[in-house]
């Protein structure tokens, strides 16, 4: 509360008045317009007169004996100033007051303080500050401006709803003249798209609230209806009755338009138009929810297409996409209407199935599923078969939420595939569990080359006709702190899907080089070594050739020396370009190559002569069978004629026996490896080995 300085019109009470005089005097301020309280010297009010207890909101005389500081929050202020400037003077503040039912008021007033014998009283006069006055015409005028020209429909009634107004444009939005509407109830506008429990609610808000406001469907006169935000407000007359009602419409139409278009970006993928990966997400924890209640089974169907990425390499992305799309087509005609197909990427699909009371159904569904995409896709003029794996799994069996759930349709979609594709497969128990020792032996396998984990054992290659020692092999072992020796056929495969074969392949040819070289030049004796290398090391950038040939310079050892035996996968997998300048690199630097387990794969012999290989490498399995009734001797015996004319020599792996031996050994062959040598040796064993050698096996 501001205090204004004493003025000089305020002239200083007289000191004949006394308190009763004065309590006399004000009486008569029952009769002012302006407001007068009196208090004590402590404050609290002994007198107001009517037009205070007005202003206040008191009626009777009740706010007699209150603390004058819930009437006049901050008049202690200006007692202060009182105090300071001597008894019987006055100011002139302002400040605001509290009327406990309009709340807060501005005032304007005069203080004065009365000393005496029988007790200080104060008194205060005092009236509301009332707002500078308005120019009513102009802001009249300021008004119908923006009524006339706004883009939002606006509508007057009177207090029973009937219409008094419509402007512009609400006449261009509604299609409705003003002389249609003005003059009926505001009810002919209600809209077909909401009920009459609508409209109550709509109106009881606005009576008890006086506005409301919310998305209404609006009727054009062409029939036509469309989304608008609506909101009514009311304007009250000075004696608090209802004056008007103003409803303005905002036609929403297109902001809605944007929202459903970002809304399906955001959950349907573009290609297929099916729910993508986050509606996916969405709906399947809305199935699972559902299963808690109903206590139904959720069904989850994990898709991938076979082979879809060599489609989509050999005859270009369009016709890989229009596959998609007709596969998306396809597996929406398997499924229910409740049932959800989901693209989560690339040739992934999801199936959800709600309420499955019979498991058999899933079982029928998956068949038709596989039967379905198995039917010849029609690309343009090409024909295409393709087939699908699909992992099976159930909440609430197999998992009790949605990513798990997720994670285990996702395995068990790898299990179909390993088990030679275009087929379903359930999630099981040992799934999750291999799963697990997955992870941890992918934790593990981060750590072994630090940790010193890796060893090498080297195998023999035996030269058939003399029976000596011409190359050996080298074969990595993990020695695990707690399993022990792992398998390669169990790390490998981890260590190229994490990519950690780059470095422990880097260390394996380091190791193995830095061995063969001294084992030559301690024992004097010719021999290559050779080195096994994942289709992984040279995918994307490849090999770092350059680090390899700089270590075998500082060795001392040939590039001759060594081999790198690759695998026919590799060929068949990768995009043929890259994969032909990588093995020509190695042939630049000198290093020959042997294409390994030959006849496991797709055996094409024209990439024999398409990619630059210097040995082939026969697979154990078509040697364990060898006998002379058998087929697979005719087999090797054509394998290796024909690799002869091609110019490449012959490995046979896995010998065991002197009748495998002296078969191939009669069929041409140039090399073997195998038990019947030697199994695969630790460094030491190896070089005694070599030592001790001059033949293995004798020739007869
Ligand atoms: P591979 O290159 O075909 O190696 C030959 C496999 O046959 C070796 O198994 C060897 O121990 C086994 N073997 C040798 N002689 C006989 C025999 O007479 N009878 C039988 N039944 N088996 C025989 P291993 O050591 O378990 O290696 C398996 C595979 O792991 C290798 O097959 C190779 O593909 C991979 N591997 C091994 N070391 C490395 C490596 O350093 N890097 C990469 N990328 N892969 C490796
Ligand atoms: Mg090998
Ligand atoms: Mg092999």
């Amino acid at each position: 509360m501001l205090p204004l300085s004493p003025s000089p019109q305020l002239a200083p009470v007289p000191d004949a008045l006394d308190r009763s005089h004065i309590l006399a005097l004000l009486r008569l301020g029952d009769f002012s317009q302006d407001s007068f309280l009196a208090t004590d010297s402590a404050g609290i009010v002994i007198y107001l007169n009517r037009s205070a207890g007005r202003l206040f909101g008191y009626r009777n005389g009740s706010a007699l004996h209150l603390d004058v500081g819930v009437l006049l929050p901050e008049i202690r202020r200006v007692n202060e100033r009182l105090g300071s400037l001597g008894a019987r003077n006055s100011v002139l503040w302002r400040g605001y007051g509290l009327d406990h039912q309009r709340g807060a008021l501005a005032l304007v007033g005069a203080a004065t303080h009365i000393p005496s014998p029988t007790g200080d009283s104060y008194l205060y006069v005092m009236r509301e500050r009332r707002p500078v006055a308005v120019d009513r015409g102009r802001q009249a005028e300021l008004a119908s401006l923006v009524y006339r020209n706004t883009s939002e429909g606006m509508l007057v009634l009177d207090p029973k709803g009937f219409i008094l107004d419509v402007n512009p444009a609400f006449v261009k939005l509604r299609g409705r003249d003003a002389g249609e509407v003005v003059g009926r109830h505001v009810r002919c506008l209600n809209s077909p798209c909401h009920d009459r429990d609508f409209y109550r609610a709509v109106w009881r808000t606005v009576m008890a609230t006086s506005s409301w406001q919310g998305e209404h469907w609006g009727q054009h006169a062409n029939g036509e209806l469309y989304p608008e935000w609506l909101s009514i407000n009311t304007s009250f007359a000075e004696d608090g009755q209802v004056y008007r009602r103003v409803m303005i419409f905002s036609n929403i139409a297109e902001i809605k338009q944007a929202e459903a278009i970002i809304w399906k970006q955001a959950n349907f993928d573009r290609l297929t138009d099916l729910p993508n990966r986050q509606m996916f997400h969405d709906r399947l924890e809305q199935s699972i929810r559902k299963s808690q209640r109903s206590g139904e089974r959720t069904g989850l169907l994990f898709l991938d297409l076979d082979r879809f990425k060599e489609i989509n390499d050999t005859m270009g992305h369009a016709m890989g996409d229009e596959l998609l799309k007709e596969a998306a087509r396809r597996l929406s005609g398997c499924v229910r209407q409740s049932d959800t197909v989901a693209r989560l990427g690339g040739d992934e699909f999801t199936i959800l199935l709600n309420d499955i009371g019979d498991p058999r159904d899933v079982e029928r569904l998956a068949r038709s599923v596989l039967r379905q995409l198995a039917e010849p896709f029609r690309l343009g003029v090409e024909t295409v078969f393709i087939s699908t794996s699909i992992g099976i799994t159930f909440y609430p069996d197999d998992a009790t939420d949605a990513e798990t759930l997720l994670n285990n349709a996702d395995q068990a979609m790898y299990a179909a595939k390993a088990e030679g594709r275009n087929r379903s497969c359930y999630f099981t128990a040992s799934m999750q569990e291999q799963a697990q020792t997955r992870m941890r032996l992918v934790n593990d396998l981060h750590l072994a080359l630090d940790r010193q984990q890796f060893a090498l054992d080297y195998q023999p290659i035996v030269d058939l006709s003399t029976g000596r020692i011409a190359k050996v092999e080298t074969l990595l072992r993990w020695h695990h702190p707690i399993l022990g020796r792992v398998p390669p056929s169990e790390f490998v495969p981890l260590a190229e899907e994490t990519g950690i074969i780059r470095t422990i392949g880097d260390w394996v040819f380091c190791e193995a080089t830095r061995q063969v070289a001294h084992w030559r030049s301690q024992f004097a004796q010719d021999i290559q070594i050779s080195v096994n290398i994942s289709p992984a090391q040279l995918r994307h950038e490849g090999l770092d050739h350059g680090f390899w040939r700089s270590h075998l310079d500082t060795l001392g050892l040939s590039p001759e020396h060594v081999i790198v035996e690759i695998t026919e996968g590799l060929l068949i997998d990768s995009d043929d370009n890259h994969i032909q300048k990588q093995l020509a690199l190695f042939h630049e630097a000198g290093i020959q190559v042997a294409l390994d387990d030959f006849g496991t794969g797709y055996s094409s012999l024209s990439y024999l002569r398409k990619f630059d290989i210097d040995f082939l490498k026969i697979d154990q399995s078509f040697v364990s069978n060898l006998d002379t009734s058998n087929p697979d001797l005719a087999l090797c015996e054509a394998i290796i004629l024909l690799a002869h004319k091609l110019g490449l020599q012959v490995v046979a792996e896995g010998i065991e026996t002197q009748e495998q031996h002296r078969l191939l050994r009669a069929a041409g062959c140039d090399y073997g490896q195998g038990y019947l040598f030697a199994h695969p040796l630790s460094a030491d064993d190896f070089a005694a080995l070599l030592v001790g050698d001059p033949a293995l096996i004798p020739t007869p």
